[in-house]
């Protein structure tokens, strides 16, 4: 018995200081508590088989929170079986049940006399059943858990008092398949204090994550199962499209991965987990938006939860426009119409209206009707009617009617229209004009066909024009020798549609222009039209150029350039004058150069049903801004416009689709200027001739449709193998970003000053005009094969030169008819410079007569002329070799001159090329320059000379 009081001393010092029983502990929130001994406190009652054994004690915790406990301690006793059943234990839900035992279990070392009975471990049972069974325990219907050992069982502590320790032991059971169980405690001798026994199982309780609602999961049976749970989206949230809302339960009771999400519906947003309606006045058009948006302008709702704004009373919303955008209304009428009648001709011209509603595509259509003279009665004008460029839809503010009847009385209406006008119920908003078409003159006659072209005479046919207006009673047929400067006309009539024209000199070109006459009087001459007689039988006369391209030239004075500023649409305007291409149809070879926006290839294009070509083309590099893409393509809508042997021609441009690209035909030497540095000196005078007379005929070309280059200069000729020089370099913004030449004038803007007119240069004059006198720069640059104009003058020093009347001498080898084109092109006044017309009649003369363009070195036979007073330095000013020298910038030659011996100008007039160079002058660039100012003091002195003028 003095076991028995010994154990309850230490079972009551156990219970008292039980620190390490955590009852304060918050209970873990995972855990479902099925049975907790430390919560019962009346007693449990549960069966302790036999009697004897399993004692239940009430014992108090270190919170003095009675408990109540089990002990055994038959230490002393042999073969010892006691039993102690806990009540019935319904599972609910669980599948895996956590079984946690805290209990303190003597050594049996610590105990006197027990050797051979006292034991140190207890076994743990369970017994599954549907429900309570009866009190008796069966021992073979238990199921062993475990054998339980204490980890720590009684220590000896420093100063040889004995503490206790407390044991925790958890099992599993599982998966369980009744409706409930019993634990069993099976001790076999040892001295054991159950002091607590809490049976629980795992849940993921209910959360929401992602605006969905997971509910309580009970975690899987296996230890490594996660079960996927879907979750429900919460109030006024749906599942994010192909993105249901997931999430997996551990067995831990932990919610982990959580897959797809919920969002607030149209009209709501999200506050914390749940989706609030938006306010009033605010809305929210898709679940795909996070905010509730303010209503546009012109809109409003008075409702909370809205997904779109209705529009105030007047406003619409067009069927395109996103619930985002404000409502707008149709435009007002437009504005200043005007009309101007050309015989059945009406054209149209109005301002935009003043109020565009609020929307940027408006349009404008225009209703024609027809009224008869008395009473007034119109009727709409049907489909004889044309409309250029269209009826409706039109983007600029003007239109052309053609094909009115003549003598007849018409109104306009003009409409201004955007995407809200077809919806609107108001009245509709016009500007009107009554016209009267005047009694109309025939229009033109435009085909003529070359029936027979012989040495004296030629044969033309035409068809009647498409409007009449009127019975024909004659054709007129005027025609004039083309190289004729006065232009003295001669005419022919005619009864029908052809003609023979005689008495005319053999090859020779005639233009011929026809017009048709009516009662109403004679219509307007169709295009011109060149045709050059035969060649006599023995004649040797050289047509130099031949009239294939008779075509563009019968067009040059109808054709004019549009200026794309002018639309407001740029990609419209690409698309009017350039071809989309397939991309699939262009092959890129190689890079062959940089230009301003991208990469310039090589290549070859393929269209269907068409041979194959060489094309250079030029991409967009990537990243580009809206504003690069329109310049870039800017270029391709000028040059879309040009059709001329001397222009460089565009196949097209690739829009849809990237990298966007202009196809331009290949020039297979690249640009002039490094083309002729690289051939210096290898080309004839009729060859170089040859090159400047295809840039002045492309120049005449593009100064006829009205457009203005600016950047007229070799880098910016092309040359095709056949040596054909074209034109290029088209664009808005190019000589403002392109031209490395380029540089920024006191008149503000960037201007290429070598190659630039005075006037453009100080006050911004850039004409046809302008261009000629950077023509005359191309001509130098051209005769000094890629020399760079002025040298290395600074572009200050130019323009001062210039303004005092300096003009580049002639190039080293050439003649002197050329130079003085060249200075006719670099006259002051822009009225005096030649016109490309003009440039070209003399190039082809030259080339005609090769004996004008001999030159016999050192005889400079060119006469002076007063322009070349003017604009060279007078050398009866110079007393001295140094002054001659610092007038033409080459003063660093002095010593050379004087060391050499050529001490007077006379002496320096007699030098030769070879006298030069042997100064140890090495610079081409300044041999040359010295060289054509000796040449021009030579030919001064020679006149001079010649009007008994001392030098
Ligand atoms: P650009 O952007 O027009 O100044 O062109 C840059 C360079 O690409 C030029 O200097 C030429 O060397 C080359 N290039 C441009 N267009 C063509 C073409 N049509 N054929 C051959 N080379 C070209």
């Amino acid at each position: 018995m003095g076991f028995t009081s010994n154990l309850c001393l230490w079972i009551t010092f156990c219970l008292h200081l039980c620190c390490f029983i955590n009852t304060g502990k918050a209970q873990n929130a995972k855990e479902v508590i099925l049975l907790d001994s430390k919560a019962q406190q009346t007693e449990m009652e549960w069966i302790s088989s036999p009697p004897s054994g399993w004692e239940e004690i009430s014992g108090l915790d270190e919170n003095y929170t009675p408990i109540r406990t089990y002990q055994v301690c038959q230490v002393m006793e042999p073969n010892q079986n006691n039993w102690l059943r806990t009540n019935w234990i319904e599972k609910g839900d669980a599948q895996r049940i956590f079984v946690e035992l805290k209990f303190t279990l003597r050594d049996c070392n610590s105990l006197p006399g027990v050797v051979g009975t006292c034991k140190e471990t207890f076994n743990l049972y369970y017994q599954e059943t549907d429900s309570e069974v009866g009190r008796n325990i069966r021992e073979n219907q238990y199921v062993k858990i475990d054998t339980i050992a204490a980890d720590e069982s009684f220590t000896q502590g420093d100063l040889g008092e004995r503490k206790m320790k407390l044991n925790t032991e958890v099992r599993i059971i599982g998966p369980l398949s009744r409706r409930g169980f019993y634990l069993a405690f099976q001790d076999v001798g040892a001295c054991i204090a159950l002091v607590s026994v809490k049976v629980y199982y795992k849940k993921c309780w209910s959360i929401i994550e992602n605006l969905a609602t997971f509910p309580d999961t009970v975690t899987g049976s296996e230890f490594s199962s996660l079960v996927e749970v879907e979750g429900m989206c919460v109030s006024d949230a749906e599942e994010e499209a192909d993105n249901s809302p997931k999430m997996h339960c551990s067995a831990e009771g932990e919610w982990l991965v959580p897959i797809g999400k919920c969002i607030c519906k149209a009209g709501f947003h999200q506050k914390g987990d749940a989706c609030e309606p938006c306010g009033r006045g605010f809305y929210k058009s898709s679940s795909q938006d996070l905010q509730c948006s303010r209503c546009p302008a012109h809109s409003y709702n008075d409702r909370e939860g809205s997904w779109r704004c209705d529009c105030e009373d007047g406003y619409y919303r067009a069927l395109s426009d996103p619930p985002s955008v404000a409502c707008t209304r149709p435009p007002s009428a437009p504005q200043n119409l005007v009309y101007n009648i050309n015989q059945t001709t009406v054209s149209l011209e109005w301002s935009p209206p003043a109020d565009t509603g609020g929307r940027n595509d408006v349009t404008y259509r225009i209703m024609c009707r027809r009224c008869s003279w008395e009473p007034e009665e119109c009727v709409p004008c049907g489909g004889n009617v044309g409309y250029s460029p269209q009826q409706a839809g039109l983007v600029d503010t003007y239109v052309s009617v053609v094909d009115l009847l003549a003598h007849a009385n018409y109104t306009f209406e003009v409409e201004a229209v955007n995407g809200v006008s077809d919806l609107s119920r108001t009245q509709r908003l016009f500007a009107a004009v009554s016209v009267a078409t005047s009694q109309a003159a025939p229009s033109q006659v435009s085909e003529v066909i070359k029936e027979r072209v012989q040495q004296r005479s030629i044969q033309l046919s035409w068809q009647e024009p498409e409007l009449p207006n009127g019975v024909i009673t004659e054709y007129e047929i005027k025609y004039y020798e083309k190289e004729q400067k006065d232009r003295i006309y001669s005419t022919v009539k005619s009864r029908s549609t052809s003609a023979t024209v005689n008495n005319l000199k053999p090859s020779t070109a005639y233009v011929f222009q026809i017009r048709a006459f009516t009662a109403a009087g004679y219509g307007t001459f169709g295009p011109r039209v060149e045709v050059t007689t035969k060649e006599e039988a023995s004649g040797t006369s050289l047509v130099m150029h031949t009239h294939t391209h008779a075509h563009t030239h019968t067009h040059r004075d109808i054709q004019t350039y549009t200026d794309i500023h002018t639309y407001t649409h740029k990609d419209r305007a690409v698309h009017q004058f350039a071809k989309e291409l397939d991309a699939s149809c262009i092959k890129i070879e190689r890079v062959i150069g940089a230009g301003e926006f991208g990469e310039v290839c090589s290549g070859r294009l393929k269209l269907p049903g068409k041979r194959d070509t060489s094309v250079a083309i030029k991409t967009l590099k990537v990243g580009y801004s809206e504003k690069q893409r329109r310049d870039f393509l800017c270029e391709a809508s000028i040059m879309g416009q040009f059709d001329h042997p001397n222009v460089v021609h565009l196949e097209g441009v690739v829009t849809r689709g990237k990298p966007v690209m202009i196809v331009i035909e290949y020039m297979e030497n690249g640009s002039l200027d490094a083309f002729l540095r690289k051939h210096d000196g290898q080309f004839t005078v009729i060859q170089l001739v040859g090159m400047l007379r295809g840039i002045a005929a492309g120049m005449r070309y593009l100064s006829d449709m009205g457009y203005v280059h600016r950047d007229l200069a070799a880098r910016n000729i092309l040359v095709n193998s056949n040596l054909v020089c074209k034109v290029s370099d088209f664009g808005l913004s190019r000589v403002i970003d392109d031209d490395p030449e380029a540089v920024y004038t006191t008149t503000g803007g960037k201007i290429p000053v070598r190659w630039t007119a005075m006037e453009a240069i100080q006050y911004r004059k850039f004409t046809s005009a302008s261009d000629v006198w950077s023509y005359g720069i191309v001509m130098w640059e051209v005769m000094s094969y890629g020399e760079r104009p002025y040298w290395d003058m600074s572009n200050q020093d130019v323009i001062k030169a210039i303004e005092e009347g300096y003009r580049l001498p002639a190039p080293m080898d050439c003649p002197p008819g050329l130079h003085q084109l060249m200075l006719d092109c670099w006259q002051k006044e822009r009225a005096d410079r030649p016109k490309f017309d003009q440039i070209v009649g003399i190039l082809d003369k030259m080339i005609r007569n090769p004996n004008t363009l001999k030159t016999p070195v050192g005889t400079c036979t060119r006469p002076i002329s007063p322009l070349l007073d003017q604009s060279t330095p007078d050398f009866a000013a110079f007393r001295s070799v140094g002054e001659w020298l610092d007038a033409i910038k080459m003063e660093r030659y002095r010593d050379n001159f004087t060391a050499a011996g050529y001490s007077s100008l006379e002496s320096v007039a007699r030098m030769s090329i070879e006298d030069v160079m042997s100064l140890g002058i090495t610079l081409v660039g300044h041999q040359k320059k010295i060289m054509s100012s000796i040449q021009t003091m030579r030919a001064q002195m020679l006149h001079l000379h010649g009007t008994g003028i001392q030098v």
